[in-house]
């Protein structure tokens, strides 16, 4: 007996943005494995009489490694089961879930991917910023502030980062936030370009700093900036409205 495993994107937080097919599948699932970053909204409607399982605290320690996540659902699966491995924002955009289909893949799982409306473009979006405008930019680049800029392993170009005329978008880059700031300005991006750093999108407690590249990693260090957070560096943060046009 073989189950089938779906990969879902839950949006930014909030049910609003769920997808239809995303409710459907959650609410026909045997079980559902999720973190914490769908937020508390969603994570509450997960269906009673699933199997609900918590595979990590977001930023906190990980209550499952990423090799035991994927064994979980492989063999829920081959137990007949329904799986919904639930993920924030998109499961394709640094969600692991590239990885997740090729382990399923291997395992001969079939597997369908729900996309979600993803939190780079929705957590802007919701306090004014769109991620590219004809006036300020024709690009945007999505990247992850995971990586420390200053280990020389870092799989990222930041010379030619600092050199693109578009938007940069950041996810998971509040710790690193001085180092990414210095590893621009160092590779000279003006220092005068505008930074906005959005924490909790979408969530009550929604905060938004605005800074420079000169001077955001000390606007963000002394309000006490954590993550989740998105940070956008460009021009189009001049649009940000200063108070967010969902509220
Ligand atoms: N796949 C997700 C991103 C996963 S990486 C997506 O498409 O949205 C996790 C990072 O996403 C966080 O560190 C943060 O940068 C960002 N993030 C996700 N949801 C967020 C939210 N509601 N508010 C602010 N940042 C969020």
């Amino acid at each position: 007996m073989t189950g089938k495993a779906y990969l879902v994107g839950s949006g930014p937080g909030g049910l609003g943005l769920l997808t239809m097919r995303a409710r459907e599948v959650i609410d026909a699932a045997d079980v559902v494995l999720y973190d914490q970053l769908p937020g508390e909204e969603i994570l509450a409607t997960l269906p009673v009489h699933a199997e609900r399982i918590d595979c990590g605290k977001y930023g906190g320690s990980h209550t499952l490694e990423q090799h035991e996540i994927e064994a979980l659902m492989v063999a829920k699966v081959r137990e007949g089961k329904t799986v919904v491995r639930l993920k924030g924002g998109d499961p394709f955009l640094f969600g692991r879930g590239g990885e997740e289909i090729e382990v399923l893949r291997e395992h001969g799982i079939p597997v369908e991917v729900v996309p979600g409306v993803t939190s780079a473009i929705a957590v802007p979006e919701l306090v004014g910023i769109p991620v590219t405008h004809r006036r300020y930019a024709s690009e945007v680049t999505f990247i992850t502030g995971h990586e420390d800029p200053t280990k020389p392993e870092s799989a990222l170009d930041w010379e030619v980062l600092a050199r693109l005329k578009g938007t940069l978008v950041i996810l998971m880059g509040v710790k690193n936030l001085p180092a990414i700031t210095a590893a621009l300005a160092a590779h000279g991006k003006d220092p005068a370009t505008p930074v906005a750093v959005i924490e909790r999108g979408l969530r009550p407690d929604q905060r938004v700093t605005v800074g420079t590249i000169a001077d955001i990693a000390g606007k963000a260090r002394a309000a006490g900036v954590r993550p989740p957070a998105v940070i956008v560096i460009g021009g189009v943060v001049e649009l940000y409205d200063g108070e967010g046009l969902a509220g």
